[in-house]
């Protein structure tokens, strides 16, 4: 049975996210096409984690040299050029972050194999590759297909697909050779960021405010209904360029993708932009005054009304029934 084949990504002992994501993807697609979905792993001390890789997919190729203590561009691209060279997957996905990023276009030209990047959807059709990608700032989406080839490469936009749940069943671990390592970059350590803010891609139930509130002050009516929700406060992008709120919780095109089971919209028209990061929202409820207000054509349930009227009866109902 062909493969796809999901590159790991993980980082200080966890699997990232994004990574979970693609296999549910990844799956998606395998049980459509007959196609079973495996997953490589590099690094050291990562047995644990192909341990737990294993309860997403049927098979594990871990590739472990005490070396590799961080992602490396050039180890990685050797690794796991030899396995599609071997393996031959039909398909080889990443998701779309710095790593899927940087190692995916040099598979690509090393392979000469055809990639594309930051896809919101991907489909098998008669053996072929199409995917879907967003252009002119996620104005419109682009149904892509790609040459016929004996394999594909892609990556998959993080926080647009829900993570993969472990499967019955725990795939197989098969160890890769690791050749000789030359390292021509050496990490020497992590500098995080000073502040790190919440992270609202994710939170369950993210309530997002708009240029409908008005005024920097009044944000905190909309904060008090995400905190009587027990979520979190996100916003559109006039909200951060005003400094109104930091850039950390901005929700869209260039801001962050999330996929809360609640989304709330409030005082938000629904831009293409800021529509581009809710696609993974499982429930989208919006709050405006405009009845033709775009963001009506996506939400599950609007409530056409005065946020300022809405709101508070809105959070004195919560809290009775808390
Ligand atoms: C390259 C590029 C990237 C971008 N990236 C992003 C991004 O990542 N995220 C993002 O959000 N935007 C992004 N934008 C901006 C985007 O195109 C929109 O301009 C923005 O999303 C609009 O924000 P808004 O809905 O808050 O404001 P508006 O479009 O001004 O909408 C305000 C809404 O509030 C309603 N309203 C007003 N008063 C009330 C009230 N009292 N009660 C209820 N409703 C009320 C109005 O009816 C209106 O629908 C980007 C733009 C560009 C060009």
């Amino acid at each position: 049975m062909r493969e796809i084949l999901v590159i790991a990504e993980h980082r200080e002992g966890e699997l990232r996210s994004s990574c979970l994501e693609t296999i549910s993807k990844a799956h998606e697609v395998a049980d459509k096409g007959g196609l079973e979905v495996t997953s490589v792993i590099i690094g050291s001390n990562i047995k644990s984690l192909a341990e737990k890789l294993r309860e997403y997919v049927s098979k594990v190729y871990l590739a472990e040299n005490h070396e590799i203590t961080y992602y490396d561009c050039e180890i990685y691209k050797h690794i796991v050029s030899k396995l599609i060279r071997e393996v031959k997957p039909l398909m080889v996905l990443m998701g779309h972050t710095s790593y899927g990023m940087d190692l995916m276009p040099g598979l690509s030209s090393h392979l000469s194999l055809p990639l594309v990047t930051d896809c919101i959807d991907i489909e098998l059709s008669n053996g072929k590759l199409n995917a879907i990608r967003q252009a002119y700032g996620g104005r419109v989406n682009v149904k892509v297909s790609l040459k016929p080839s004996e394999t594909y490469l892609a990556t998959l936009r993080a926080g647009v697909f829900q993570p993969a749940k472990p499967t019955q069943t725990k795939g197989e671990i098969v160890e890769v050779d690791v050749p000789p390592l030359e390292l021509k970059v050496k990490h020497l350590e992590v500098i995080r960021p000073e502040i790190e803010d919440i992270d609202i891609s994710k939170a369950d139930i993210v309530v997002g405010v708009g240029l409908g509130i008005g005024a920097r002050e009044k944000i905190p009516v909309v904060k008090e209904l995400a905190e009587t929700l027990g979520g979190v406060l996100g916003c559109s992008r006039p909200i951060v360029d005003r400094g109104w709120l930091p850039q950390t919780r901005q929700i869209g095109f260039s801001g962050k993708s999330i996929k809360p089971k609640i989304y709330i919209a409030v005082g938000i028209s629904g831009a293409a932009n800021h529509v581009a990061g809710i696609k993974g929202a499982r429930t989208i409820v919006a709050i405006n005054k405009d009845s033709g207000a775009p963001i009506f054509n996506i939400s599950d349930y609007g409530i056409v009304g005065d946020l300022f009227q809405v709101i508070p009866i809105l959070v004195q109902e919560l809290k009775k029934v808390k």
